[in-house]
């Protein structure tokens, strides 16, 4: 797109029913639970046996959610549905079927949508999750995208955030605070472009971050390693708002305290290094920035010797009784009172 004689169709040429046409063209379904897509007034699915059907919905609104300034349409698309996907992993199930609502200001043309579905269909392949349908219109403000992901899981596996009891381990998958760095990369390259358009974003050497930002992946990877490990978790949660915040949630719903060992946090090296050069404290950047995407579980202390085996999980702490609080033991050996101060969307900042 970047030839200027390629020209963009504005979405008053094809209107709602040709764009959805557009967008939908050649979507195939491929789980035995989805028996009827897209085309019809509700698409049908029928989940087998003893397996219960979970169901989530997500909500991303532009200059809330996400900035067009410094977000690919594709990528966009990618995380609305990967984000979605996160939630039913942290269920220990996995997901099926996605409905995608879209609200498109006059702004966006034809090719921009298509990007975005691109990025939506890229994301269903490669979890294996049937496009069944959606919603189009237009918005008068900023784009919008409501994704329902429906997901499947036995029964029995099915994981809470209620069921943690004291002296479960606390485990978190993958790293923390990738993604809030690269979110203060791109803020930080997005205000030297206001202030001076002429200068070309420094973006090369942070790959990992802002691909941890921009592109998330969902760990549909650990529910696979917890079965195949006959672990079933206590309890699990995503890791959306921040490791303080949603290891609370857990204790909340599970009516426990905790104790989180900063040291055994994990953090990648260029998260680190990115952090101090933010002068930033790494674990800060872990504990509240959120949209990592690890799944954060609880298990009995009886599964420590498989669990420490597994190297895509960390033991980060154990849970403690409800009467303890919830606390952090700093590397310096300080047992200080864990706060949560990640997103809130409702929160003043
Ligand atoms: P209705 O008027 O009955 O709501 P629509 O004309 O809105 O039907 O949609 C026609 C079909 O296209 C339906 O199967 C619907 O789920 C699907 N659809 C509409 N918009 C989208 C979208 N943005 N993404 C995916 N599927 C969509
Ligand atoms: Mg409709």
């Amino acid at each position: 797109m970047e030839d200027s004689n390629y020209k963009l169709t504005p979405l008053s040429e094809l209107g709602e029913f040709g764009l959805i046409d557009k967008i939908t063209e050649g979507i195939e379904t491929k789980n035995k639970s989805t028996l009827f897509g897209i085309g019809d007034d509700a698409a049908v699915i029928q989940p087998g046996g003893s397996k219960v059907t979970l169901i989530s919905k997500d909500l991303l609104l532009e200059g809330v959610h996400f900035d067009m300034m410094y977000t690919p349409m594709k990528h966009l698309g990618y995380k609305s549905a990967v984000v979605n996907f996160s939630d039913i992993a942290a269920m220990n199930g996995k997901p099926k079927q996605l409905l995608i609502g879209i609200g498109v200001g006059a702004k966006f043309s034809v090719e921009a949508i298509q990007e975005l579905y691109s990025g939506i269909k890229t994301a269903c392949e490669v979890y294996g999750v049937d496009l069944i349908g959606g919603d189009t219109t237009s918005s008068a403000s900023g784009l919008v995208i409501s994704a329902t992901v429906i997901g499947e899981a036995e029964k029995d596996d099915v994981v809470y955030r209620s069921g943690a009891k004291a002296n479960d381990l606390i485990c978190v998958s993958g790293d923390l605070g990738g993604a809030y760095m690269g979110l203060l990369i791109l803020e930080r390259e997005k205000k030297a472009f206001q202030a001076d358009p002429n200068i070309q974003p420094e973006l090369t050497q942070h790959d990992y971050i802002l691909q941890r930002q921009l592109k998330p992946e969902a760990r549909t990877t650990v529910v696979d390693i917890l079965a195949k490990e006959k672990i079933k978790p206590t309890s699990m949660i995503d890791v959306s708002d921040g490791l303080a915040s949603d290891v609370m949630h857990l204790c909340k719903a599970s009516k426990t305290g905790c104790v989180i060992s900063e040291e055994k946090i994990p953090i990648d090296q260029t998260t680190f290094d990115l952090a101090k050069e933010f002068n930033i404290v790494p674990t800060v950047a872990a504990l509240n920035g959120g949209e990592d995407y690890e799944l954060l579980f609880t298990i009995s202390q009886d599964e420590y010797d498989k669990v420490k085996e597994i190297p895509e999980i960390s033991i980060i702490g154990y849970m403690t009784d409800a009467s303890e609080g919830e606390r952090l033991v700093t590397s310096d050996n300080n047992s200080i009172e864990l706060v949560a101060q990640g997103w809130d969307a409702l929160k003043k900042k």
